[in-house]
């Protein structure tokens, strides 16, 4: 296994990667409320969260990758109430147009996907063990977490307690404390029956439930926007620990916010690029090299005239991958795990995901390459580094490299092959002729000493 250096928010520092038990990582990630479209924020999401999937797997681990689906909650509720959908229809309407998005770009699917409207059973054992040991309470229907009750409260988002105030002032006077948060919100529309009467899960509490029921009451990774970190994240290891003991998750990784014109992006302020929109007027490929152009850990300052950059780049190592076609004959099918990166890449890769350094390092194989494929002076390792380099891209980033041969380039090849054999029968004037008939065509031919290599104009 390689040396794999990953950040953890709980430590704050970056640390070896190691799983808990064998091969085998355990991932979970916050999933997404559907209730409306999906925005630019949540592919740079689940675009990182993919990477560091497709990058464990490329060292050689297999990953359980868990991602809840909020399917009902406030937001819904009131999409619901406007536009006189059931929540249902809501939910399942958002999440598939979500799923249409993520295979554009190439988010290969989570292990799992639970919904949380279909594990209100486990959620109510989970709250009662919770008011068992002491940590949580009843008041007016509802269910609350205490905070008193739990020294490490702010382990994780460093917060002090004067800080981690609750916004919920509706139900300020239903808690002891001004720091408790809803598990169990008294409701008689959108409900189920529970021993505290109808009602509906907070949020925070789905996902301690959905992690242990699937991942076990430790697992390796917990994913999510930074965001997030407080006070979702702070409420679900107070939640977990109270119940368990454990700390439940190993690494917290976070990923960092999508900033438009300089503010933070972000559905509440209504500042926000629908991804929609995006994908139809952009290759998705070219949107996902550019959310990882930016490490995953920094503010991404979403400017689309910088797509047009990217576009260049992209169609740069397209251009290659074709070349590399030419002078292979065919590009293997770069299976995960089959072919074995750069070094330099994974050097920076093992860098804590450092995938601005992979692009980088990846252009710095490509762009001497390409003078030398154009000369038609190389060799076995050239070719070797090329596909290395390509297999980076399309595997672990998951950018997959489209080459336009065209509806008729096998066409072509028989006859650049024909014009091959007519030149060794010292045959010019036919050999002459087929050049001629595709120049027609649109299609040029440039005779390097691998061969001859054939271009559209
Ligand atoms: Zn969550």
């Amino acid at each position: 296994m390689k040396d794999f250096q990953l950040y953890n928010t709980l430590s704050g520092k970056k640390e070896l990667f190691k799983p808990l038990a064998g091969k085998e990582v355990r991932m979970y990630v916050c999933g997404i409320t559907p209730y409306d479209d999906a925005h630019i924020g949540h592919a740079r999401c689940y675009i990182v969260f993919d990477l560091l999937r497709r990058y464990l797997e490329y060292l050689g681990y297999d990953v359980k990758y868990i991602q809840n689906v909020t399917d009902i909650d406030d937001k819904i509720i009131k999409k619901s109430r406007d536009t006189g959908k059931t929540p249902d229809d809501i939910a399942g309407k958002y999440f598939n147009e979500f799923l249409k998005s993520m295979e554009l770009l190439n988010v290969r699917p989570a292990t799992l996907y639970p919904r949380v409207s279909e594990n209100i059973d486990e959620i109510i054992v989970f709250i009662k063990g919770l008011i068992r040991k002491g940590s949580a309470y009843e008041s007016a229907g509802s269910v609350y977490f205490s905070t008193d009750s739990f020294k490490n409260y702010g382990k994780l988002s460093g917060r002090n307690p004067e800080d981690m105030l609750s916004a919920d002032a509706e139900h300020a006077a239903e808690k002891k404390n001004k720091s408790d948060f809803a598990l169990w919100k008294k409701d008689k529309e959108f409900s189920w029956e529970s021993p505290w009467g109808r009602g509906r899960p907070g949020w925070h509490i789905e996902c301690s439930v959905l992690s242990k029921k699937f991942l076990g009451e430790k697992f390796d990774i917990h994913g999510g926007g930074l965001d997030l970190i407080f006070p979702h994240h702070e409420n679900e290891v107070a939640q977990s620990e109270a119940l368990t003991g454990k700390n439940p998750v190993k690494f917290w990784v976070h990923n960092g916010m999508v900033n438009l014109k300089g503010d933070k992006m972000a559905k509440s302020t209504g500042n926000f690029f629908l991804l929609n929109d995006l994908l139809e007027n952009y290759d998705p490929m070219i949107v996902r090299m550019y959310l990882l152009s930016t490490g995953y850990r920094q503010v991404l300052n979403f400017d689309i005239s910088e797509l047009a950059d990217t576009k260049k780049a992209f169609n740069k190592l397209c251009e290659f991958k074709k070349e590399l076609y030419q002078v292979f004959g065919k590009v293997p099918d770069s299976d995960k795990g089959k072919v074995k990166l750069p070094e330099t890449v994974e050097n920076v890769l093992n860098n804590d995901l450092n995938t601005s350094a992979a692009i980088g390092e990846v252009f710095k194989i490509v762009n001497p390459l390409t003078e030398k494929f154009l000369k038609g002076d190389f060799n076995k390792l050239d070719i070797s580094q090329g596909l290395a380099a390509v297999s980076a891209m399309e595997n672990i980033l998951g950018i997959n490299l489209s080459i336009d041969r065209g509806p008729d380039a096998d066409r072509v090849e028989k006859l650049l092959e024909k014009r091959r054999r007519l030149r060794e029968e010292k045959k010019y004037a036919a050999a002459d002729k087929i050049r001629d008939k595709l120049l027609k065509e649109g299609i040029y031919i440039k005779d390097t000493l691998s061969g001859a290599r054939w271009f559209r104009k």
